[in-house]
C-alpha cells in the first residue's frame, strides 16, 4: 500500500539534546522531511562531563550533507529562551519543540546529594519548561504549535536508584497535560513520550545483544506523527521502543463510598480494602476529568452506616 510521506516543509523544529541518541534520530528525520532544524546539545553526555560543541556540529554536518537545513545550538536547556531566540532569528519562526535533552545522576535515595537531585530536575524539568515557555508566545500568536516532552518508564512506573530522574520525568507528564489544556484553543498540541532506545544514556544498563533492536531511529516515527500538522492528539502519553508504539492511560478502580459520619473509621476502610483496590470495574479518567463532589456527597448521605 502506498503511503503519503509526512512532510514538514516550512516548519521549524527545535530538538534539544540532539547531539546523539534519540535527539539525533529525530533531527535527521525531520530534516529529511523538509523541516529546518535547530540541533541543540551542550555536548555533555548523560553524566555531564566532556562538554563540547562537536556533538551538535556533527549532526548539523550530517543533515547539510544530505541536503537538509539545520543549525547548531550549544546552550543548556536551562537557558531555553536562548535556543528559541536563535531559532526565530535564523529561521523566522518556531513550530515544533522536542524536549529531549537529559542527564542522569543515579544513586539510592539516602546517598543522593541535593546537587545530584537538583541537577536532574534542572535539565529535564526546568529545561523543558524553559524551552516550552519561550516558544509558547510564538505558537499562541501563530495559532500553531507542537510540543513533545520526554518522560520515561522510570518516571511513570518507578525505578530503583532514580528518585531524582523519576520525579523529573513524572513531572513532565504533569507539564504536558496542563499545557495540553491551555494550548487546545490555539492549535497547540502537547504530548508525552516514554521512549526506550540504545544510547549513551542506556549504554551501561542495556544488554549489548539487544542494542541494535532498540536503535533510536525506531522511536522517531511516532514523534513525527505527533508533531505533524495532521495530529489532533494532545495530553496523551505514548510509549515507544524498537518499533513498538502504544498509548497509555490512567485507570481508577471503582472504589467504595462511605457515609461521612462516625462510622467512617480506619477499620471500616480496611474492611473494604478489596473494593478500593479492585480494578475489575474501573474507569479511565482523561484530561479535565474531575471528581463530581456534589453527587458523591448526595450519594454518601443516603448510605446506610458502614
Ligand atoms: P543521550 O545521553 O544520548 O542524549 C541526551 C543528550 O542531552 C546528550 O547528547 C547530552 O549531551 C544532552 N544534554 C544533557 N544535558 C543537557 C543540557 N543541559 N542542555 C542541552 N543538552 C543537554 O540519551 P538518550 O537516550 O538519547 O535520551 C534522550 C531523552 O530520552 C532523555 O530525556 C532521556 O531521559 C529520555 N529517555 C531515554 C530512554 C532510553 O532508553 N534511551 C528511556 C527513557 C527516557
Amino acid at each position: 500500500m502506498s503511503q503519503e510521506q509526512l512532510r514538514f516543509d516550512g516548519r521549524v523544529v527545535i530538538v534539544t539534546g540532539a547531539g546523539g541518541g534519540l535527539g539525533r534520530a529525530y533531527a535527521l528525520l525531520y530534516a529529511a522531511r523538509g523541516a529546518s532544524v535547530v540541533v541543540n546539545d551542550l555536548g555533555v553526555g548523560p553524566l555531564g562531563i566532556k562538554g563540547s560543541s562537536s556533538a551538535a556540529d556533527k549532526v548539523v554536518e550530517e543533515i547539510r550533507k544530505n541536503g537538509g537545513k539545520a543549525i547548531a545550538n550549544y546552550d543548556s536547556v536551562e537557558n531555553g529562551d536562548r535556543i528559541v531566540d536563535q531559532a526565530v532569528k535564523t529561521f523566522g519562526r518556531i513550530d515544533i519543540v522536542i524536549n529531549n535533552a537529559g542527564n542522569l545522576r543515579d544513586r539510592t535515595f539516602l546517598k543522593l546529594t541535593e546537587s545530584e537531585w537538583q541537577s536532574v530536575l534542572n535539565v529535564h524539568l526546568k529545561g523543558s519548561y524553559k524551552v516550552a515557555r519561550a516558544a509558547w508566545p510564538f505558537m499562541k500568536k501563530q495559532r500553531y504549535g507542537r510540543i513533545i516532552n520526554t518522560s520515561s518508564t522510570s518516571g511513570v512506573y518507578g525505578n530503583f536508584g532514580q528518585s531524582n530522574y523519576g520525579t523529573a520525568k513524572f513531572g513532565l507528564v504533569g507539564l504536558s497535560n496542563a499545557l495540553a489544556t491551555e494550548g487546545a484553543k490555539f492549535n497547540i498540541t502537547v504530548n508525552t513520550l516514554v521512549p526506550t532506545a540504545a544510547s549513551n544514556m542506556t549504554a551501561t544498563s542495556m544488554a549489548k545483544e539487544i542494542m541494535n533492536i532498540y536503535d533510536p531511529k525506531y522511536v522517531a516515527p511516532i514523534v513525527l506523527n505527533l508533531t505533524h500538522d495532521s495530529n489532533t492528539y494532545s495530553g496523551r502519553v505514548f510509549e515507544a521502543a524498537g518499533g513498538y508504539f502504544a498509548s497509555s492511560r490512567w485507570q481508577v478502580a471503582k472504589g467504595c463510598l462511605f457515609k461521612p459520619d462516625y462510622t467512617f473509621t480506619p477499620s471500616a476502610v480496611k474492611a473494604r480494602w478489596n473494593d478500593i483496590t479492585d480494578f475489575s470495574q474501573s474507569t479511565y479518567p482523561t484530561i479535565g476529568s474531575t471528581v463530581d463532589y456534589p453527587s458523591i456527597i448526595r450519594e454518601a448521605s443516603s448510605l446506610k452506616d458502614s
